[in-house]
């Protein structure tokens, strides 16, 4: 019950701080959509979020994913989710099943997985193209110099329905020289949309053009950092 109200304030005061920066851009705050980043915390939290209205979800585990929503998705029909962590090529079907909207298309091999299902699948996820703006080894997607080709033979060639561009910055760095990049791939691309900005630094990201934020942290609380990469535990 506590810690039901203290994700329904968080989430308020989440959306008070996306519409005061859209503002101070000039944009407007209903431009803004909110992925509220469940990764780790059970089915509970996700229903004291959509006890306070918000209905957009993002998970970083497909199979995490398979275990919480189907029975949150019946009651409440409503509810989005959205892929938010790497898609394995042996995952993808599973995946089209579960979300509305993938945010990691980071490589050809998973471009062409998607096109192969594309006639056996009533539609696909709308797709962001995951763009690796620090050139990081450790991290997927496609690099910066290629990402305007990326796109073009994705939506041209494969005819995938390719909606915009996602960034993860490189940790303990200013990120908006990367914000500022996205959006300039994205505007070169023909792409309106921008998933960018996390639970530190959603608000520069909406300054610079973030049509999606992904808000974990801020709005759940803390994860077992560790965990994050490891084994999922359980969902209750
Ligand atoms: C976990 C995660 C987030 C949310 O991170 P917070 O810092 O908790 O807001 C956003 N994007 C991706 C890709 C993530 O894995």
């Amino acid at each position: 019950m506590g810690e039901d109200s203290g994700i329904a304030d968080r989430i308020r005061t989440v959306r008070a701080r996306v519409a005061a920066a859209a503002r101070d851009a000039g944009r407007s705050p209903a431009d803004v959509a909110i992925v509220a980043v469940a990764k780790t915390h059970g089915a509970a939290a996700v229903e004291a979020a959509l006890g306070a209205g918000q209905l957009v979800f993002g998970e970083n585990r497909v199979q995490e994913a398979q275990a919480k929503y189907p029975s949150l998705r019946q009651r409440h029909p409503d509810l989005r989710l959205h892929l938010i962590g790497p898609l394995q090529s042996n995952k993808v079907k599973l995946a089209l099943e579960l979300f509305d909207v993938i945010h990691t298309l980071d490589r050809p091999k998973l471009a062409a997985a998607l096109a192969g299902l594309r006639s056996s699948s009533p539609s696909l996820p709308a797709l962001y193209v995951q763009v690796n703006t620090g050139l990081e080894p450790q991290k997927s997607g496609i690099a910066p110099a290629d990402a305007v080709a990326f796109v073009r033979h994705c939506v041209d060639a494969l005819g995938l329905p390719v909606v915009g561009l996602m960034c993860i910055p490189p940790v303990d760095v200013d990120p908006i020289p990367h914000f500022a990049l996205l959006r300039e791939l994205g505007r070169e691309s023909g792409l309106g949309r921008l998933s960018m900005g996390m639970s530190d630094d959603f608000e520069a990201a909406v300054r610079l053009g973030a049509t999606e934020v992904r808000v974990g942290s801020a709005i759940f609380g803390g994860r077992a950092g560790a965990q994050e990469a490891g084994p999922v535990p359980p969902a209750q």
